[in-house]
């Protein structure tokens, strides 16, 4: 199971990209810091560019699609992404673009992918649900909640990267300007730890899984806290689950050989 791995390039609100890959076949779901970094940390961490099958876009916000153009260009793959997302990023037609529906399946190299829509302040953002040789991995940041599309997709996924943006109390006393709180705690804003965490628990379908918290806010939140506050949940109601919290503006990689 050496094959299968989720390096995390960058998570936060600084730029986010998360590496896919099974049995050498990878998706890049965002590309959010410039190209150059992006392929910089791409070679630091083993993911060979030649591996690359296209790039996923789940909404237009630079923190994900910064780099995707020249990232595209640089390496030769398409960008995959919603209509209403390729038309917000007004992209000139030399970015190779490929428009995919949203709840639909489709064929992608060895892979099957589906968006997902998500309530997040953008033209049409989207979480991924991704399949490839029996591995099932979600992907969904930047949303304001989660709906039951998302969790009927994404229940038992063996890796489900997922926001957890802001714990209340550290956001209720942030330097932040309130119509900045405001955005964050709206319906179309971002993930709490408390939401992330309720979403876990119905995103577990009672067998081992992964959890990988993404987008934790600098000013906002702590990765520790967020990882016990949702790994508590889970635990609470008996799920069995490992759960790890990416730090802002850093990267990890999730290792897939053990899965319990
Ligand atoms: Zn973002
Ligand atoms: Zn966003």
């Amino acid at each position: 199971m050496a094959d299968r791995r989720v390096v995390v390039l960058a998570s936060g609100s600084a730029g986010n990209a998360v590496w896919v890959e099974v049995e050498g076949a990878a998706l890049l779901v965002d590309a959010g810091l410039p190209a150059e970094a992006l392929l910089r940390r791409m070679a630091e961490t083993g993911c060979a560019a030649g591996s690359l099958v296209a790039i996923l876009l789940t909404h237009e916000h630079d923190d994900h699609a910064r780099g995707a153009a020249a990232l595209a260009r640089t390496l030769g793959v398409p960008v995959l992404a919603n209509e209403a997302t390729l038309r917000a990023c007004g992209w000139s037609c030399t970015v190779p673009c490929e428009r995919i529906p949203n709840l639909q399946s489709v064929r992608v190299g060895s892979w099957t992918v589906e968006a997902v829509p998500v309530p997040h302040d953008a033209t049409d953002p989207v979480a991924f649900v991704l399949e490839a040789a029996g591995t099932r991995v979600a992907v969904a940041t930047d949303l304001g909640d989660v709906g039951e599309d998302l969790v009927e997709r994404a229940r038992g996924c063996d890796v489900v990267l997922l926001e957890a943006n802001y714990d209340l109390r550290l956001l209720g006393v942030s330097p932040y300007p309130w119509f900045v709180k405001n955005r964050i705690l709206g319906r179309t804003g971002h993930l709490s730890n408390d939401t992330a965490a309720a979403a876990a628990v119905r995103l577990n379908a009672g067998r081992p899984q992964r959890f990988v918290l993404l987008h934790v806010s600098e000013v906002n939140n702590l990765a520790p806290l967020a990882r016990d506050v949702v790994a508590e949940a889970l635990a609470r109601e008996g799920r069995p689950a490992q759960v790890q919290a990416v730090r802002p503006n850093q990267g990890a990689e999730v290792r897939l050989e053990g899965r319990t």
